[in-house]
């Protein structure tokens, strides 16, 4: 069993063609502006929509670890909830729900095998996503490997941080790595994201030396963390021989998630940033011979 957040059918952002990506539980990192927050733990969460909440009371009084209140919102204290999902079942709205669920290797085969002709008509295929994919890692070798026996074009949305000998398991089994780059600045980045620099650069080199063909870098760029450094991290990878790097101006889509989880958005008020902002940045790619795409 695999702990799976998601399943999105008809992704086109996740790699080439049209792909099923399956978001799997648990992350190493805690990205400030993450749109998935709710992948973070490998646990099941429960999520309260505000917006779908009449305030009936209902999901309080069923409750036997009186882990809701309301002051006069709907509060839940994450230390008594169990996740028994007792609250969702008698929520009419649907403003409550679990995040997370157990799924076999062979269930979620079948659901991809949902979409076969789009992946055959369009050169697409499966992206795992997360979270982190290889959190769960023996799983999620097992699940790439299943994948590839049957077929499929595998991605990898990958932060890069775990060690190099689960890198070599898996790389046999995954056509293309969405390899995220956040920050040049080891410290810096081990101070927003918790990434450990050394750890997920020893990873990108290796696939930079072993598969150059197989690694696109990914940058979300985001004001006061890394906007003043993509010229840096564009020059950084010219020198490792990287081909491609999409560069992911900030957006807010994860915002209701953080709030049906509890917790207070950190860009809350923050502005968009316009993918003309990065224009500058493909003309510099393209003079070192790397291909910049803004967005993903
Ligand atoms: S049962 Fe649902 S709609 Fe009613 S108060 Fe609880 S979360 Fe809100
Ligand atoms: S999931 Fe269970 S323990 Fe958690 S708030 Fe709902 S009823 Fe209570």
């Amino acid at each position: 069993m695999i702990k799976v957040s998601n399943i999105e059918r008809f992704a086109t952002h996740d790699g080439p063609g049209i792909r099923t990506t399956v978001f799997l539980k648990g992350c190493p990192l805690h990205c400030p502006w993450c749109a998935n927050p709710e992948t973070w733990s490998v646990k099941p969460v429960l999520m309260h929509d505000e917006r779908k909440c009449v305030r009936c009371h209902s999901c309080q009084m069923t409750c036997k670890e009186e882990a809701i209140s309301f002051d006069p919102v709907f509060h839940l204290d994450v230390s008594k909830c169990t996740v028994c999902g007792r609250c969702v079942e008698v929520c009419l709205p649907d403003a409550l729900s679990v995040n997370g669920k157990d799924m076999s290797i062979d269930e979620i085969i079948s659901e991809i095998r949902k979409d076969d002709d789009y992946y055959r008509n369009s050169n697409g295929g499966v992206t795992l996503s997360g979270g982190e994919p290889l959190f769960q890692f023996e799983q999620s070798l097992k699940l790439l490997k299943e994948l590839k026996k049957n077929g499929y074009h595998t991605a990898l949305e990958t932060t890069g941080m775990y060690s190099l000998d689960k890198l070599k398991r898996a790389e046999e089994h995954v056509d293309l790595f969405l390899f995220d780059f956040k920050h040049p600045d080891p410290d810096r980045l081990r101070e927003v994201t918790g990434g450990d620099y050394e750890t997920i650069v020893t990873n990108l080199e290796y696939l930079l030396e072993k598969c150059p063909d197989k690694v696109i870098l990914r940058t979300p760029v985001i004001r006061d963390f890394n906007r003043d450094e993509v010229e840096k991290i564009i020059r950084w990878a010219a020198e490792r021989k990287v081909r491609e790097i999409d560069l992911l101006p900030y957006h807010s889509l994860g915002k209701n998630k953080w709030n049906d989880l509890g917790r207070e958005y950190p860009y809350e008020g923050y502005p968009l940033m316009d993918k003309s902002e990065l224009n500058e940045y493909k003309a510099l790619g393209e003079s070192l011979g790397i291909k910049v795409k803004i967005g993903g």
